[in-house]
């Protein structure tokens, strides 16, 4: 039986001047003292992370980033590549963030080459998967999300791998789905794995659950089938939140 890590990562999207990296060193002050199986992430935007990297100190408070071209350098204008995040002291990188997919534009062929990148460089790529509430309501849920795995996921794990599934109506709204829907939609991006990648490799891949994760709803969420871990925004930009989460996992 494969074990994994529990991976609680933060998502501080366009949140986040140099005030708040007190929020940071907390969340890494309490991260030092966590049982060895749970891992900790914080991604503020990129401009916070060389100082939330330095706020964190050399423990365990992974800091990543929120989006990363899939070009190493070039004339790209306002866009940051993984060598630049992982440079600042990002370690993991977020890509196919349902925002990105809609305010701009970006299609699977595009998150799989940010995911080759982020891979290719040594860093953890959490790959984001989820459906509309029209899709949902249209019983087109898994259809989706396979055809997001099929078209996202990279060809090879390369071991750094994980998938967040963040159904898009269930996102800052604190609406969630029914712990039922949770579970088909992990054990069908499970068997999607596992098929894709072969059991130990496709078993070693962490999936998140994300969506209006609350400090009194993780502990529930968390107990889930399949359920490796949380996406959590909102609730992720003050420590006494994030970590009411942290320790529910
Ligand atoms: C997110 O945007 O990734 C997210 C999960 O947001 P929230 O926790 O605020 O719903």
């Amino acid at each position: 039986m494969t074990t994994r890590p529990v991976l609680i990562a933060g998502n501080w999207k366009m949140n986040g001047t140099a005030d708040a990296l007190a929020e940071i060193a907390a969340m890494a002050s309490a991260a030092r003292t966590l049982p060895a199986h749970v891992a900790v992430a914080v991604c503020p935007p990129a401009t916070l992370i060389d100082r939330a990297r330095v706020a964190a100190g050399n423990g365990r408070l992974i800091i990543g980033a929120q989006d990363a071209h899939a070009e190493g350098c070039g004339a790209f204008t306002g866009s940051v590549s993984v060598a630049m995040l992982a440079d600042a002291g990002a370690r993991l990188v977020i890509v196919g963030h349902s925002e990105r997919r809609a305010d701009c534009h970006e299609n699977n062929d595009d998150v799989k080459a940010k995911t080759e990148a982020v891979l290719a460089a040594g860093l953890m790529a959490v790959v984001c998967v989820g459906e509309t509430g029209d899709e949902r309501d249209a019983g087109a849920t898994l259809t989706v999300i396979g055809g997001q795995l099929d078209g996202s996921l990279p060809q090879a794990t390369a071991g750094k791998l994980a998938v967040a599934y963040e159904p898009v109506w269930a996102i800052g709204t604190g609406r969630i789905p029914s712990p039922d829907d949770v579970t088909e939609v992990h054990a069908f991006i499970r068997a999607r794995l596992v098929a894709r990648y072969g059991p130990a490799d496709g078993g070693a891949v962490s999936i998140l659950y994300g969506g209006s994760v609350k400090p009194s709803n993780a502990a529930s969420l968390l107990a889930l089938p399949n359920v490796d871990g949380a996406l959590v925004g909102g609730a992720s930009l003050t420590a006494a939140d994030f970590l009411g989460i942290v320790e529910a996992a």
